[in-house]
């Protein structure tokens, strides 16, 4: 059959895609279709057509899915953030699941997954998890002042102030902000002609200390913003104020926050922990966002390194040493490595905040750190954690990893495919996988993160 644009087909969904969108088959041609849900028989209109799949959008549902809820958010559909609010919880997570099972048996060919593989670890209470939140503040089409989120692949604002992941607070923030933007006649910030003031509102929440962060990045000075004052004295209502920052971004650029900060009010930082650990948060500073499911991914890496108190731990792609002190708690001696400076920077700072002698950290790309202290040092690791961004780990890398034959191998992983991948190359030299934990960090959202404990089959 030849598919054709804008043609309209009728397609059940059978399958979901890496971005949360529907997939429905005909005649083995594959069709991804936004807002479609696992279940759905829906009129499609075919958007973009490829050789073996296309792109279409749904007419009208045919027949709705057993799996289709309403989405708590009034505006999901048109919103770029959660892509999955319309499934049913219980059915995102078996997505999950099944993504981080299927890829791990087809790419990394592991056998007997099922005995491998924990019950994926889910949240009690799927919304208002995130401790980081960044609105973009300007105006709609009748010149309102408005903040919320881009619509999905656009800069048009949604007015939104209650977004349904994002902590409560964040509500009486948003409208303290622009009341205050309202009576004193402070413009937003125009993309297009690089005019006006308030580009965003980030806010930050530590979710256990109770302690809130709102960073106004503007397109000028603290010296720029009239009455500011006012705005402070309005915001320290909010219990847990403890922060208030101004960040200037004169740039003509899609990047939201700039380097400079402007301390208003408190510290330029929160803190929060994770489990025992202390943590300090500024505007700039990389932290998980789902704080509750974090400890829960984080106590699990530690428990599968198995620490007795006796081990040398190599944590790599450390960020701000965040896995690296949780290990601390139990090992001999933890190294973190990251390529980001300034992510280094928190990690030390927040060691010494802990008291944790035993971890040192390396600035630098894993794959050149880890060979170079083998090669010249001869460092050893009993256990080695890894945490790489989506495009998993270097090969160079793994290779040291192998050579340096620690006991057993952590695999942290926020892209199942890659994560695969390097299993299977870890597998063929001598790694076995003895389990399998996923657990739901991005509810709502496609992404799904794992944690996999590797361990040396004895030759
Ligand atoms: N483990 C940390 C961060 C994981 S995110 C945490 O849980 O908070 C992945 C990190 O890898 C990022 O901080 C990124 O800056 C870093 N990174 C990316 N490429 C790298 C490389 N080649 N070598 C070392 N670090 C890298």
């Amino acid at each position: 059959m030849e598919f054709k644009k804008n043609q309209l087909i009728e397609v059940n969904i059978d399958d979901i895609g890496n971005e949360g969108e529907g997939i429905g088959h005909v005649d083995g041609y594959a069709l991804f279709i936004k807002d479609a849900v696992v279940g759905d028989k829906v009129l499609a209109r075919i958007i973009k057509t490829k050789k073996n799949y296309g792109f279409a959008r749904v007419e009208e549902i045919i027949e709705p899915s057993s799996h289709r809820v309403e989405p708590k958010c009034s505006v999901a559909r048109q919103c770029g953030g959660c892509t999955l609010q319309h499934l049913s919880y219980e059915k995102q997570l078996e997505y999950k699941f099944n993504k981080v099972k299927n890829c791990l048996q087809r790419i990394g060919g592991i056998q007997g997954i099922e005995d491998k593989m924990e019950p994926i670890y889910g949240m009690d209470e799927p919304f208002y998890y995130r401790n980081k939140a960044q609105f973009p503040v300007g105006y709609d089409k009748d010149g309102k002042l408005v903040t919320g989120f881009y619509a999905g692949r656009s800069h048009n604002i949604i007015d939104c102030k209650n977004c349904a992941i994002q902590h409560k607070v964040n509500e009486e923030i948003l409208t303290k902000v622009l009341g205050y933007m309202e009576k004193h006649h402070v413009t937003a910030y125009d993309e297009k002609k690089h005019q006006g003031l308030v580009r965003h509102i980030v806010t930050r929440v530590g979710f256990v200390t109770g302690e809130i962060m709102v960073c106004l990045v503007v397109n000028g000075h603290k010296k720029d913003i009239p009455k500011l004052d006012e705005l402070v004295t309005s915001l320290r209502e909010i219990q847990g104020m403890t922060s208030i920052v101004i960040n200037s971004n004169l740039e003509k650029t899609n990047r939201i926050l700039g380097n400079e900060i402007q301390e208003v009010y408190g510290n330029p930082y929160i803190y929060d922990y994770i489990g025992n650990v202390k943590y300090q948060i500024g505007p700039l500073s990389f932290f998980q966002v789902n704080p509750v499911q974090t400890k829960v991914l984080y106590e699990k890496a530690l428990e599968y390194a198995q620490l007795t108190g006796e081990e040398t731990v190599w944590d790599l792609y450390c960020g701000i040493g965040t896995i690296s002190l949780f290990l601390a708690q139990k090992a001999k001696k933890v190294y973190g490595v990251e390529i980001v400076k300034e992510a280094i920077d928190d990690a030390r700072i927040n060691a010494d905040m802990n008291d944790m002698k035993n971890v040192e950290f390396f600035v630098g790309k894993a794959e050149q750190v880890l060979p170079r202290e083998y090669e010249k040092h001869g460092v050893y690791a009993d256990v080695i954690v890894v945490d790489p961004p989506r495009k998993g780990c270097d090969g160079t890398l793994l290779e040291t990893m192998v050579k340096m034959e620690p006991k057993r191998i952590v695999y942290v992983s926020c892209d199942p495919a890659t994560l695969a991948r390097d299993v299977k190359i870890l597998g063929d030299e001598g790694y076995g996988v003895d389990k399998i934990a996923v657990v739901d960090q991005f509810s709502h959202s496609g992404h799904v993160e794992s944690v996999v404990l590797m361990s040396r089959v004895d030759k």
